[in-house]
């Protein structure tokens, strides 16, 4: 869908299949990635293979890679714009008639019966066949307006962006060195790195904690070296909405209402085709795929297929 992003709205996505290169330092991770590989392939992926440390290091000039088990590499991955993708699709809504209310906060849900059949905002009340809560982090507070106890919890996330730096090729990957969760990839100019914390606790705070930045160079400095020749130009701290296993939350709540939110950190790249089913699911009664992963019941049903790759 990004790759035909263009053709659909008219607008560009900034998609650049740079590929996506794992680092896999364990034989646990070599085995796990070889058998999401098989997956991969029996779907349609074909493109994704496993390379050598020596291939990895040839790929991404001074990687360190005399530890690892070995990598996998996914030529037609890429990056995008996030803004750009955002505008695009907001723009060919508002071409077929969508109205969007920016900097207008939910007061509350109107419900007719066990059916919700609508919103309230300060600037209308809106009735509608179908709402969505799609509140991101926030989605638990939207949620528990009307009683209900959805697990997505906010978490801090941290990223670094460098200024001009000629150490990094423009085409090379989105470079993750799995075991220690320090990825990499060129942005503009100079390089865009992060890492996740696991000892950074929920909630809403995004402010930057520079301190951070040690850490991660410390991991940069045993991986990719390089990085330390290049100036942090700014930084900046976003929000994961976690799920206890790491799905998002999608499908039908209860008559009226649904919900597409909780996507643990891999919601810009979902995001095109969960829009896709989940209008059909709307419309034609089938979300024209297996969404029981993600069905918002499982907790309480103990169906959970956990999502053991984030990053
Ligand atoms: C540092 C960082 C790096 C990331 N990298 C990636 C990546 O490489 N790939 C990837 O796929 N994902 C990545 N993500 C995750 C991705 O950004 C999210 O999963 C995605 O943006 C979630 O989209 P969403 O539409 O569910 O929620 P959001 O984009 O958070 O949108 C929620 C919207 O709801 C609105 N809202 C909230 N509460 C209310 C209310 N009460 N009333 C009205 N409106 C409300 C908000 O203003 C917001 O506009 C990253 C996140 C971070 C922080």
């Amino acid at each position: 869908m990004l790759a035909d992003f263009v053709g659909e709205t008219g607008q560009t996505a900034d998609f650049r299949q740079v590929g996506y290169l794992f680092l896999l330092t364990t034989e646990a991770e070599r085995q796990r990635f070889a058998d999401n590989m098989v997956l991969q392939h029996r779907l349609g992926m074909q493109d994704v293979h496993p390379l050598t440390p020596a291939q990895a290091r040839a790929m991404v000039p001074g990687l360190i890679t005399d530890d690892l088990a070995g990598a996998t590499f996914c030529p037609s991955d890429g990056l995008a714009g996030p803004n750009e993708v955002t505008y695009g699709y907001a723009n060919a809504a508002r071409r077929l008639g969508a109205v969007i209310l920016e900097d207008t906060p939910l007061d509350g849900f109107v419900q007719s019966g066990a059916s919700v059949s609508g919103i309230r905002t300060r600037a209308a009340e809106i009735q509608a066949a179908d709402t969505v809560i799609c509140a991101g982090p926030w989605s638990a507070p939207v949620g528990a307006m009307l009683g209900k106890v959805l697990p997505i919890e906010p978490s801090r996330r941290q990223l670094f962006v460098t200024d001009p730096f000629d150490r990094i090729r423009r085409q090379s990957p989105m470079t993750i060195d799995f075991h220690t969760s320090f990825y990499f990839h060129p942005e503009g100019d100079g390089v865009l790195f992060g890492m996740s914390d696991p000892a950074t606790p929920p909630g809403d705070d995004v402010s930057v904690d520079w301190a951070f930045l040690d850490r991660v160079t410390a991991v940069a400095e045993r991986r990719w070296p390089p990085l330390l020749d290049a100036r942090v130009k700014s930084a900046w701290a976003g929000l994961y909405e976690n799920t206890p296993d790491f799905q998002p939350l999608v499908g039908p709540l209860q008559s009226g209402l649904w919900i597409a939110a909780g996507f643990s950190g891999h919601g810009f790249m979902m995001a095109p085709v969960i829009g896709r089913w989940l209008a059909n699911w709307m419309t034609e009664g089938n979300p024209s795929a297996d969404l029981a992963a993600f069905a918002p019941d499982r907790f309480a049903a103990g169906r959970l297929q956990p999502e053991r790759n984030v990053v």
